[in-house]
């Protein structure tokens, strides 16, 4: 077999969170049929990476404190543990913020501009006066037009479920800063999809085998004429206004690429950033009509993949994905809710930190597997007894039952097999083109069957035999050493044919058998007479029903909050990242004045060494006369939005201790510094 050139990808999880079991699900996916190519001899090049830009990304790292770039790097950070915990080989991941990115993004744009799919539409859009930017839908909010449900979203009801646009919503209000919106018309740049060469080609592409058929079910409305004898298929915005976490469209000054236009150019950048690194020519090897590209997607997100993108690559003059896989998703007992004592989710963190085999869930999501889009479930009992049953059960024991009989009454060496082990042998032999055929269709679930069918085979063979009988029999020592030497030679077929699910097994079950890698070229070699093994060592365990017990126990309940004098409770935990959100800075009392008309409020003047004074009331007219606080230095929450009161603006507060009810016993009291702080400083 010829050797074939392949580019694969799994979708780039978007860089606001740590990876979901959706995630290692499908890298798990893509990274068997990978391995079982490159079993098969070929040049895998299989990447990912972190899917950076967008408005909520932005938005999440303002909230944070953080800029964009330096939120996303920390995201990228707690990726490793996850990839190299549960055996997933990318050879590169990268991010759609990298140089390369940005350079094929503007790229890909500029070919399409130049081929006249490109058109500028004025649009009017919700604008923050506040924060000075257009409100992505989900950030606008108000009452709906339908139930009059308060605080929904600016897409739909949570309430009533009915679609709308932001502009039917009543009194709409920016959720980032509560400011009402106001209408803004703007330049956006099109996509224009609909033209009949897009539509044309992509129903020319979809129909060629490049997608599942029940994906093509779904999409080819959008393609073919509907009733009104047009098709769905509408033009695609492709751009947002500044301020924005993107890359900059050209000649466009305050344009970004919308962040689905740049995702998956993100594809392409890693496969350059990872060639470059590698010294090999990126332009040679998507040049080349060889090449075979394959993406990975989840349903969530097959209309960019199999519309959008196959369009992009074939209007910027590049090669088209030679077919987009697509899975459904995982539910976890079939989505129900599960007991107490269990909780609901998987957290594939928690998995790998329980000591939990990663190979395990490797083997059932392989189980499960199938090559269609359709959910799959976790079932934790289903999960024991596959590993325990069949994985260990069936396949382990083959060699724990023979190997200790080769180490201690053979010297470690293989003997002859006779006629009875080499049949079995043939039949395991000859399963192995149906075997790749099930990978390469992703069929996982028939393989892994077919495989455990082989498995039944060995184990009816070494019941007949009784390899621990025949230790004891006089004269039978040539027979055990060729039944046990037939175990170790299936055995390691059988390894062969689980090594894209179990990477990890077979590389011991390689070291234990002192054999050669193992490649779907050698079914047909044996270890032969005289080989030697080393001593047989524990290959897995069994799954223990109390760490699936454990795995899916819900958090501890927060302690209840302790009470203290005073009568009031501790309030809930929050996190370091909270707290950080709250400047609390050092400020001196420059000046202080009573409030005519209030007999509660003091009028501060405050220096928080910004260069300026700051306006503030408090309710300390109670505890204090203002000339005891000029020149004193207390602590102010320095980022507390300004509040308008009656007396005036309020640009901060000034932290006083009391108990719940301020006039009990002993009152207020002004927080002060030890000696030493000065205006401006950070309390933290
Ligand atoms: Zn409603």
């Amino acid at each position: 077999m010829s050797q074939r050139r392949l580019f694969v990808t799994t979708a780039l999880p978007y860089a606001n969170g740590h990876f979901h079991i959706g995630h290692i699900m499908e890298y798990i996916q893509a990274d068997i049929w990978v391995r079982f190519q490159r079993m098969q001899g070929h040049d895998v090049n299989f990447v990912c990476a972190d899917d950076a830009h967008g408005a909520p990304i932005m938005i999440a790292a303002d909230k944070a404190g953080k800029t964009p770039q330096q939120f996303v790097a920390d995201i990228a950070a707690g990726r490793k543990p996850y990839l190299d915990g549960f055996h997933i080989g990318f050879d590169n991941w990268h991010s759609t913020d990298g140089p390369e990115n940005h350079v094929l993004a503007q790229d890909v744009y500029r070919a399409l501009k130049a081929n006249g799919l490109i058109e500028t539409r004025t649009i009017e859009q919700f604008f923050d006066p506040e924060k000075n930017m257009f409100l992505p839908d989900r950030f606008i909010k108000g009452e709906c037009p339908n139930c009059h449900a308060k605080d929904q979203y600016g897409d739909n009801c949570e309430v009533c479920s009915k679609v709308y646009s932001p502009t039917d919503l009543i009194n709409p209000y920016s959720a980032l800063s509560g400011a009402k919106p106001v209408l803004r018309q703007s330049d956006h740049f099109f996509f224009k999809l609909s033209d009949p060469r897009c539509l044309a080609f992509l129903d020319q592409w979809t129909q060629s085998g490049a997608v599942q058929p029940e994906v093509l079910n779904k999409i080819s409305e959008w393609i073919e004429p509907g009733e009104d004898g047009k098709p769905r298929m509408g033009d695609w915005d492709i751009s947002r206004d500044a301020p924005y976490f993107g890359i900059e469209i050209p000649d466009a000054p305050g344009k970004y690429f919308y962040v689905w236009l740049d995702a998956p150019v993100g594809y392409l950048a890693s496969l350059k950033n990872l060639f470059d690194k590698t010294g090999r020519d990126f332009d040679a090897f998507m040049a080349d009509p060889t090449t075979e590209q394959y993406h990975f997607i989840g349903k969530d997100i097959i209309t960019f993949h199999t519309l959008f993108w196959p369009a992009m690559l074939k209007f910027s003059g590049r090669k088209v994905p030679n077919a987009v896989f697509v899975h459904g998703f995982l539910t976890i007992n079939n989505g129900e809710k599960m007991s107490k004592s269990r909780g609901t989710g998987l957290d594939p963190l928690k998995y790998l930190q329980l000591g939990m085999n990663p190979e395990w869930l490797r083997y059932y999501l392989a189980a499960k597997l199938s090559s269609r889009n359709e959910d799959i479930d976790f079932n934790p009992e289903d999960f024991m007894l596959r590993v325990n049953s069949d994985l260990v059960g069936k396949y382990i024991n083959i060699a724990s039952r023979a190997a200790g009989f080769i180490a201690k009454r053979f010297d470690g060496r293989l003997g002859e097999v006779s006629a009875d082990g080499d049949a079995l042998l043939d039949h395991l032999q000859s399963a192995a083109p149906h075997v790749a055929e099930l990978y390469a269709e992703r069929e996982y679930g028939k393989a892994l069957r077919e495989i455990m069918l082989l498995a039944d085979r060995v184990n009816a063979y070494v019941d007949q035999n009784k390899p621990w009988e025949l230790a004891k029999q006089q004269g039978m020592d040539g027979r055990l050493h060729d039944v046990c030497t037939t175990c170790i030679e299936a055995f390691r077929l059988l390894t062969l044919y689980l090594k894209p699910v179990l990477p990890a097994l077979a590389a011991q079950v390689e070291d234990f058998l002192q054999a050669a890698p193992l490649q779907f070229a050698h079914t047909t070699r044996l270890l032969g007479k005289g080989h030697a093994i080393k001593a047989y060592q524990h290959l897995m365990q069994r799954v223990d029903v109390k760490q699936l017990d454990a795995l899916f126990e819900p958090p501890p309940e927060p302690a209840k909050p302790a009470t203290v004098p005073g009568g009031e409770p501790i309030a809930d935990t929050i996190s370091i990242d909270d707290f950080a959100k709250i400047d609390l800075r050092i400020a001196q009392i420059v000046k202080c004045e009573a409030v005519e008309g209030s007999s509660k409020l003091l009028r501060l003047t405050l220096d928080v060494g910004e260069g300026r004074t700051r306006n503030v009331f408090s309710g300390i007219a109670s505890a204090y006369a203002p000339e005891d606080l000029v020149g004193k230095l207390s602590v102010v929450v320095a980022n507390l939005a300004p509040r308008k009161m009656k007396f005036g603006v309020s640009e901060g507060m000034v932290l006083a201790a009391s108990h719940a009810d301020e006039n009990a016993e002993p009152g207020i009291h002004v927080l002060h510094p030890w000696p030493g702080a000065t205006p401006g400083m950070r309390v933290r």
